[in-house]
């Protein structure tokens, strides 16, 4: 049976994943005679991801563009972990006829579902905001969340006749998860993002080594991560000296404040902390964690610990009970709660959204402290071109937050090594683990240059054939690898 990806999302840039898998099942029909939801012959189609585009103004308006496809002949949808750019046009799919089911991992559905209503009143807001129609409301982001059927790691499944699904963890968000594809005849692996193994939470990247062909990410195929190795040390001697510049005598005492991505980094971030408080390497000042958002999702983090938590981690959780929590944080979820911070006396650590200081509670608190000459902000993400966050890290003395220019004195120092990616030897790494079974392996969720480079490093280190696809372009998948198609 013919096995078919088409690239529709994530060819040449790095978010708005989406792939459309093929097969021929006229052949397969046989065997169990089909159930209502899937075809009896002809055509199966099967999307990996069905993500936003982020970023420029162009991605936003293709966000409104029609699918490539009709989602009513879309016959199941895998997703691969709980970032709008996986999951962020699923809901408009099921708006627009998909009836299909949706398979996932459990933590990936409690997620997909905080960031998908947590997005329908930002999406609310640009509408009203830039006059377009709404792309999915709550009763659309319900509808999905009643098509999900969970896939934990490691269950074989047969989802459309003659088709079926594995998922492995990626290491890159809780329950992130690589996707392979098995027909009679051929296999297909899809990694989606691949983490910064090792983490100090979630398990290493999972190889691949029963594909025949791998569709890997490449956001960082060119870029080299030195930081990574010592970014622990690196964030408490940080942290030690931004603590002493807060220290001011009778006064009210500097803020470090940690604009932060809410999914994996906010959790990184406090089980670090937590280790230097018990440890008392650092002076014990209170931590806020001032975004309902990340709260949220740091509770979905500690209910599946047990069972998605990597082996130290699980041992330590036994010992010592949650290791996200410690004695001085405060989670801070309503607006008064988040106001209140302003009057508290002393050093402190505040931590709140959104990561590149363009909206969200972080600007309230940048506002007020970044004029403050004993205050530190930490970058700990990617800034794009143009946000405040960007501008601050430039070295900007004058940024616009919430429609105010605020003048900068605190210190602004940017803390590399946090992303939840795999660096271009991490991918080269992952590359050479799947070997010797892939015979081709193609690159995509990076910009040109990085999809480019890691194509290079694979076909020169590795002796395989690594494509870099364009949009919308089609390859046939076989034993032998892959073949483009017209
Ligand atoms: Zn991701």
């Amino acid at each position: 049976m013919a096995l078919k990806i088409t690239f529709h999302g994530g060819a040449e840039t790095v978010t708005g994943s989406n792939f459309l898998i093929q097969t021929d099942t006229a052949k397969a029909k046989t065997a169990r005679g089909g159930s209502p939801d899937t075809p009896l012959s002809g055509v199966s189609r099967v999307l990996v991801d069905c993500g936003v585009e982020q970023g420029s103004e162009y991605s936003k308006r293709r966000a409104y563009e029609p699918f490539p496809y009709n989602p009513k002949e879309i016959h199941a949808l895998v997703i691969t972990h709980a970032h709008l750019d996986h999951v962020g046009r699923a809901p408009r799919l099921v708006r627009e006829g998909f009836r299909g089911k949706v398979y996932m991992t459990p933590p990936t559905r409690d997620l997909a579902e905080l960031i998908l209503r947590d997005s329908v009143d930002i999406l609310a807001e640009n509408a009203k905001r830039h006059g377009l129609p709404l792309l999915y409301e709550e009763k659309d982001v319900e509808a999905f969340l009643s098509h999900v059927e969970l896939l934990p790691y490691h269950e074989e499944r047969e989802i459309v006749p003659g088709l079926s699904v594995y998922l492995r963890n990626t290491g890159h968000i809780l329950g992130s998860a690589s996707v392979r594809f098995k027909t009679a005849e051929a296999s297909l692996a899809i990694t989606s993002d691949i983490g910064n193994s090792p983490s100090p939470l979630l398990p290493d990247v999972e190889p691949i080594d029963d594909a025949d062909a791998i569709v890997m990410e490449s956001v960082y195929g060119d870029k080299h991560v030195p930081e990574k190795e010592h970014r622990v040390k690196i964030f408490k001697e940080s942290l030690r000296r931004a603590l002493a510049r807060a220290l001011t005598r009778g006064g009210q005492g500097g803020t470090i404040m940690i604009p932060a991505f809410s999914m994996e980094r906010t959790q990184l971030m406090l089980y670090e902390l937590s280790n230097f408080f018990s440890a008392k390497e650092i002076p014990e000042v209170p931590v806020f964690l001032d975004s309902p958002l990340a709260i949220a999702i740091t509770n979905i983090y500690r209910k599946w610990a047990k069972e998605y938590f990597k082996k130290d981690a699980q041992q330590k959780l036994a010992k010592e009970g949650d290791i996200l929590n410690f004695p001085f944080l405060k989670m801070t979820r309503s607006r008064e709660e988040s106001e209140a911070i302003a009057g508290v006396k002393g050093r402190k650590i505040i931590i709140a959204g959104a990561g590149m200081s363009h909206g969200g509670r972080i600007g309230r608190h940048e506002a007020r402290y970044l004029p403050d000459k004993n205050s530190t902000l930490f970058i700990v993400g990617y800034q794009a071109p143009g946000s405040p966050g960007r501008i601050l890290q430039d070295g900007g003395k004058r940024v616009r937050i919430n429609g105010h220019e605020v003048q900068v004195r605190a210190k602004v120092e940017t803390l590399h090594g946090w992303s939840a990616h795999a660096d271009r030897d991490g991918l080269l790494k992952f590359a050479e683990s799947c070997l010797p079974r892939t015979k081709t392996f193609f690159t995509a969720l990076g910009e040109p240059s990085s999809a480019r480079f890691l194509a290079q490093r694979i076909h020169g280190f590795l002796g395989r054939p690594a494509i870099v696809p364009m949009e919308g372009q089609s390859f046939r998948i076989t034993k032998e690898g892959a073949r483009f198609e017209k």
